[in-house]
């Protein structure tokens, strides 16, 4: 059998049933009458043959082989670290978990909730500050969102200034450098290592460890800041915080770094989880997703995410960051890797760690060779006047990278792998000697200003899963409390929640793949460069444009990296006006933030009755604007889910009055082999990997969004950031850390374009767009689809229309999507882009019989608001009010609801053979943000809350 035929739900039997439904007589039918003539792509896809899963593994490993591994001790940013197996295995292989969608139903997702809590926790305790998020991109873009923060929310300063310490890693200087000239901020890069520069800046960033290694003490520096009226941030790593005084403790605002050698492979360069912790009073400002605690309906603790209505999707141009995918897979397992090794164990290692660098500085100073700073954690400076490519060389032949500094300086990092045998080839490769034994007992100490005294990881959850038995049964405890793709399908509407196939997923633990430092030499990641270069220019081919980047590692980051193209395209010409972006009413919360990161006015389009842009208002509008028009931002198909008839009519208004048309790609699944924005219309589009090309959801990130743009525009796609590094002068605006972004997932898309080949991708689409009609098609008698397109059809997706059942019922769009958990089901997108709807996004992966278990979970409920409408039962007493439904609930002595327990647990019968049961009831959403918690609660907490039940309780019988 093809792989396409196992990556696609429906077989041929299914697919005609669906068809008759429909009413089409086959998929060219359905499509000609679908997708307008005037987008249809003129030619098939023309991608290699389809392999099968065998054959494309193998052709990978072939290329994979291409790629050298070494002991990597370049470090700046990225350090070897050992991914404990019962982490890789129960977490990073498991469907339970890289399947799941982010929390935001936060019913059935309490098992990842606690895991990014315990992120948060560990993040929290070890920079000593009081809130933590639940994971930024890269450490680079989350030093940017610090700095973004520091202006927004220092109110004492008026300047436009932010200094910044010159020991910050270079490909963090280069990414902040193209995001403060974007938003007009003036940075300021100096030595902070004696005194403050003069003048007034809204915020400081130290480097608590510097790129080469010295630890600074952060206390003074701060205070002269403070003094000043700036704002603080403080670049720091999470291992060596085990050592050393906090940030928190040193009196910063801020904290940020990565959390990629809590267990994170190298991944050439990514997906690692940044993390970002502040101080009280900062929390409505922080970029990216907060869990929190709050209650259930049953008042017990329950975890959600906090602070929610502050997101981009509903603040669209007031958002504070354009963050929405963020790589929440990546901090579960950097919490976990917490939760095993223990505050000991952590310490430990980096003790460990600190005691190899000093066997290292031992041996160098004994050989003559200067160590350039005597406080240092993991990675030492040394000085070799004229010799640092011959050193670098000498260690490569012994199977080693270094880090060239320049012609005279070589810095070496240590890592949990290290041992005293690297060390001493490392000392060889310098022309020292090995050390007879280990540094003597004090050498390189750190001092007692640098030290950490106060303790933490004190939570239980840091101080019980410390046997691999005990850690296996916590991740599975948590995996069993949530929803994934592995239990059912997650019919998000605009989140393409397709298979994430086996084979596309395993070869990105290769070593070969996995163990690559991105700043390895070129001629040792051969192999990457083959791979990456195949995909973009697959991409390529598959949008029509003229070329692709796959740096972005979010969607959201692509489309900075796009309209940041737009602007400098204007500007390249002159245009320094055109700053004036379209945006339609109905478009993803990203958008608009993004344009507000690259420094572009939004004005809305008006949406017309069909659901469509509205041509009239979209005249106006461009009349208004006149030559500050610098492009419009369409998505497509658009969010209601239609294939637009006048998209080219749009596209060809917009370039007449001189602007740019970007194209939010994220709908891609849509489009594959039918239609390509790059030829009908577009100049520049972003694509979501992590939807379209079956890169996992991971409950909330990683992700991949690489730009696309016209040839025009190829100039200012993003720079690599090394390069940027090194010339601080260019305009250059790299949008992640590392050349290529969250490279460690590209094999995925690697893999499913190279097992399905162009008619494969474009037999994706044609099923995604019959699934999502014939799910519209069954359910259109209860609850019809809000817009149709051409021929009375949808797209890949399709909104189902609430609101008049809703108004006769007063049983909510989201109380369906609750009552949806006890039917197992992860509910469809709620409530965007129209208030009361439901968007259901099936995709090509669900067969018929999973399609038709939705669809009657849907009737289903129809039945039961049409009870509640027709006076049968109130609505406050109703089922579907009370849904989800807890077994502890259902199970109680009493029961006096007006609607049996075997309605509540069992609507439908097949549940009695299996059945998801949540682990909570509904949870409050508001109390949680009045009575912000985002640590782990104490287990007490749990206990408390079970004793005010029992006691209110026995006040009732005591009633009675
Ligand atoms: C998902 C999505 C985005 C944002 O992508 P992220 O990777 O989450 O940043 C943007 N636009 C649309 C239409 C989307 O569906």
């Amino acid at each position: 059998m093809s792989f396409l035929a196992r990556h696609l739900g429906p077989d041929a039997a299914e697919t005609r049933t669906m068809l008759e439904t429909v009413g089409a007589a086959d998929l060219d039918d359905l499509v000609a009458r679908a997708v307008p003539r005037g987008i249809v792509a003129d030619a098939p896809l023309r991608l290699p043959a389809p392999m099968s899963e065998h054959e494309a593994l193998t052709a990978l490993r072939r290329i994979a082989a291409k790629n050298r591994v070494m002991t990597q001790m370049i470090g700046q940013g990225y350090a070897e670290t050992v991914t404990p197996p019962v982490l890789r295995r129960n977490i990073l292989e498991n469907p339970a978990w890289y399947t799941s969608y982010t929390p935001y139903q936060p019913e059935i997702s309490q098992g990842r909730l606690e895991a990014l809590l315990t992120f948060q926790n560990a993040v929290m305790d070890l920079t000593g500050l009081d809130l933590a998020n639940a994971s930024l991109l890269d450490e680079s873009s989350a030093v940017a969102e610090a700095v973004l923060m520091m202006r927004r929310a220092n109110r004492r300063s008026t300047s436009d200034r932010v200094l910044v310490d010159a020991r910050t890693l270079p490909q963090t200087l280069a990414v902040l450098r193209g995001r403060c000239r974007a938003v007009g901020v003036e940075l300021v890069v100096a030595d902070l290592t004696a005194e403050l520069p003069e003048g007034e800046f809204f915020g400081v960033v130290l480097a608590h460890v510097g790129v080469d290694g010295d630890v600074a003490e952060l206390a003074p520096r701060v205070e002269q800041a403070r003094a000043a009226g700036a704002l603080v941030t403080a670049t720091t790593d999470l291992l060596a915080l085990t050592l050393l005084r906090s940030p928190g403790e040193q009196d910063v605002d801020i904290a940020v770094g990565s959390a990629q050698r809590f267990g994170v492979p190298l991944f050439f360069g990514g997906p690692h989880a940044a993390f970002i912790a502040c101080r009280k009073g900062f929390e409505r400002n922080l970029p990216g997703r907060l869990v929190g605690v709050s209650t259930d309906s049953s008042g017990r603790p329950a975890y959600r995410l906090a602070l929610q209505t502050r997101e981009q999707h509903i603040r669209r141009e007031k958002a504070t960051s354009n963050i929405c995918t963020a790589q929440a897979l990546l901090a579960v397992v950097a919490g976990a890797y917490a939760a095993y090794h223990g505050p000991d164990g952590l310490r430990a290692i980096a003790e460990r760690v600190h005691g190899l660098a000093a066997r290292l500085a031992t041996g160098l100073a004994a050989a003559g060779t200067t160590v350039v700073h005597e406080h240092f954690f993991d990675t030492v400076l040394a000085q070799v006047p004229g010799r640092a490519d011959a050193v670098v060389a000498a260690a490569a032949e012994r199977g080693i990278n270094l880090r060239r500094v320049d012609a005279d300086r070589v810095s070496v990092s240590l890592g949990e792998p290290h041992d005293e045998r690297d060390v001493d080839a490392v000392l060889a490769a310098f022309g020292a000697a090995a050390p007879e034994q280990d540094a003597p007992e004090g050498a390189w100490a750190l001092p007692g200003a640098l030290l950490r005294t106060d303790g933490y990881l004190a939570h239980p959850v840091f101080n019980t899963h410390r046997s691999e038995t005990a850690m296996m049964r916590w991740l599975r405890g948590l995996a069993d409390k949530d929803l994934a793709l592995d239990r059912t399908m997650i019919p998000l509407g605009s989140c393409t929640m397709k298979l994430n196939a086996a084979a596309e997923m395993e070869p990105i633990s290769w070593p070969e793949l996995a163990s690559i430092h991105p700043l390895a030499p070129e001629d040792q990641t051969l192999g990457w460069q083959e791979l990456i270069g195949q995909l973009e220019t697959w991409l390529t081919e598959i949008t029509g444009y003229a070329a692709v980047s796959v740096q972005p590692n979010a969607g959201s980051q692509g489309e900075l990296a796009g309209l940041l193209a737009i602007r400098r395209y204007h500007l390249s010409r002159g245009d320094r006006q055109r700053k004036t972006i379209l945006i339609p009413s109905s478009a993803h919360g990203t958008n608009a933030a993004s344009a507000v990161l690259a420094d572009l006015k939004v004005v809305v389009v008006a949406t017309a009755a069909d659901g469509s842009v509205d041509m009239a208002d979209l005249r106006e509008r461009i009349a208004q604007t006149g030559d500050e028009l610098a492009g419009i931002m369409i998505t497509y198909p658009s969010t209601h889910g239609v294939f637009e008839e006048q998209v080219t009519e749009v596209c060809a208004a917009v370039h007449e009055a001189g602007g740019q048309v970007y194209v939010d790609g994220a709908n891609l699944n849509a489009l594959m082999g039918l239609a390509r924005p790059g030829r009908f219309g577009g100049d520049v589009s972003h694509l979501n990997l992590h939807k379209t090309f079956c890169i996992p959801h991971g409950g909330g990130g990683p992700g991949v969004g690489p730009v696309a743009v016209a040839e025009h525009l190829v100039p200012f796609l993003p720079e690599d950031p090394a390069a940027a590094a090194a010339d601080p002068e260019a305009e250059a605006f790299p949008v992640s850390q590392a050349r290529w972004g969250s490279a460690g997932v590209l094999p995925i898309s690697w893999m499913y374009i190279a097992m399905t080949g162009g008619e494969g991708l474009t037999e994706s689409s044609r099923t995604a767009i019959l699934a999502a009609n014939y799910v519209s098609a069954r359910l259109a008698d209860v609850f019809p689809t809000l817009y149709t397109g051409p021929g009375g059809f949808v797209a890949h997706e399709c909104i189902l229309d609430l609101r008049p059942l809703t108004k006769a019922s007063g049983v909510t769009a989201e109380d369906v999507c609750k009552r949806l958990i006890d039917y197992g089901f992860h509910a469809p997108t709620l409530a965007f882009p129209v208030a009361g709807t439901l968007m259901v996004e099936p995709t090509e992966s669900e067969n018929l019989a999973e399609l038709d278990r939705f669809v009657d979970a849907m009737r289903a409920i129809h039945a039961e608001m049409t009870a509640v409408a027709e006076g049968e039962v109130a609505v406050e007493d109703s089922v579907l009010r009370h849904a989800p439904h807890t077994a502890e609930v259902l199970t109680a002595d009493d029961w006096d609801r007006a609607y049996p327990r075997s309605l509540a647990a069992y609507p439908l019968p097949e549940l009695r053979l299996g059945k998801y049961w949540s682990p909570v009831g509904r949870v409050e959403n508001a109390a949680g943000d009045r009575n912000l918690v985002c640590s782990c609660p104490p287990i007490e907490a749990f206990a408390a809350a079970e004793r005010a039940e029992r006691e209110e309780a026995l006040e009732q019988e005591a009633a009675r």
